[in-house]
């Protein structure tokens, strides 16, 4: 286990988290996803005088030196002072990692973030275990008690990332935008970000009653267990070739160890089976025996598993695609832009499945 954290090169502890939660005094974010999740309000575009608005908000205001008066001050003071300004005013924003069992609070993100996830030349792998680091140390509280790095990768869902990036984004980017382009006229426009409105699920009752229980009752590890898909696997049998696939909810870190172990020319080359290797546990490969019965052995390997995906029959495939993408949308929350009316042809578009991945990446490229 050490050996394969060193070649992970992961830390072991948190104590370089330079925030806690006693520093951000400003205010907090509900998730408040029952209330949410039947919200149907429009997107609205951005105005001109909006636009005016936020290009003067980026300038910096000018100040007369003189009229400043600078007092001494003790170094614990000023520490304070400084953590007061930096920190106080921001929101921590609570979401629910609905597949993993735990709620959480997040901070914004702040500049040498963006410098981390803008400034890259590192390898895939190296560059996802980058931005996963850059959430982590956003979050300032777990409903279920702190985690390391590394148990977080292990204890948090791949789905649950996106309610990670919409708290991220909710907390950096209060006023966040969307651009359009319509695909009837082709305008592009500029709509504002309604975090009220971007929450999706295959089942809402489930949900509302997951997230409500979540909320309340996981406070501690064992708890987040009863709730959490990691762990909670499922066989299935392929028909045409008899293989049985055992599926499983891949944790972020099942998502490290493929961008760990399969060539980055596989990965770009073949993204769908990689995606659909990181939901197989391991296949079982049946036999028959000198008295007739049938046995398995089973096969882990991620390239072996590749290539078995690669030549299933058509209709094995999907079979594993249609029970794969069951096991995706399980308990997951998923974001869209919603009731949106392009501006310049009037064509109304009732949903737009998006990223917040991708949103805020944007926003973050664009500001820097
Ligand atoms: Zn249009």
């Amino acid at each position: 286990m050490s050996d394969l954290r060193e070649k992970l090169g992961i830390e072991d502890n948190a104590v370089d988290k330079e925030i806690d939660m006693s520093d951000v005094i400003e205010k907090e974010v509900e998730f408040d996803f029952n209330k949410y999740i039947e919200s149907d309000t429009k997107t609205k575009p951005v105005t001109k005088a909006e636009q005016e608005k936020s290009a003067d908000i980026k300038k910096a205001k000018p100040v007369d030196l003189s009229k400043i008066s600078i007092m001494d001050r003790s170094p614990i003071d000023k520490e304070k002072d400084l953590k007061e300004v930096l920190y106080g005013r921001m929101s921590a924003v609570q979401i629910v990692a609905a597949q993993s069992g735990y709620m959480a609070k997040v901070i914004p993100l702040v500049h040498k973030d963006q410098i981390s996830l803008i400034y890259s030349n590192l390898s895939a792998y190296e560059y996802k275990k980058t931005i996963f680091k850059v959430i982590y140390d956003k979050v300032v509280m777990f409903s279920v008690g702190s985690m390391t790095f590394e148990e977080w990768l292990k204890n948090t869902s791949v789905s649950d990332i996106e309610t990670f990036y919409y708290g991220i984004y909710r907390a950096t980017f209060p006023d966040g935008t969307y651009t359009f382009t319509c695909p009837d006229c082709g305008e592009y426009s500029i709509f504002k970000i309604n975090p009220n409105n971007l929450l999706k699920t295959t089942d809402k009752k489930k949900m509302k009653e997951l997230v409500t229980a979540v909320s309340k009752n996981a406070i501690n590890k064992e708890a987040m267990e009863t709730y959490s898909l990691i762990n909670k696997t499922e066989g299935f049998e392929l028909a045409d070739s008899n293989i049985i696939m055992e599926l499983r909810t891949p944790s972020l870190w099942d998502l490290l160890e493929i961008y760990r172990n399969v060539p980055e020319t596989v990965i770009d080359r073949d993204e769908d089976s990689v995606t659909m290797m990181l939901y197989i546990k391991r296949f079982l490969i049946p036999y028959k025996t000198a008295d007739g019965e049938i046995n398995y052995t089973e096969q882990t390997d991620s390239q072996e598993v590749l290539r078995i995906i690669d030549n299933l029959s058509i209709d094995d495939s999907t079979r594993l695609k249609n029970s794969l993408y069951e096991r995706e949308n399980e308990n997951r929350i998923s974001y869209s832009v919603k009731n949106l009316t392009c501006p310049k042809c009037k064509k109304e578009i009732k949903d737009i499945p998006v990223s917040i991945e991708d949103i805020l990446f944007t926003q973050i490229f664009e500001t820097e």
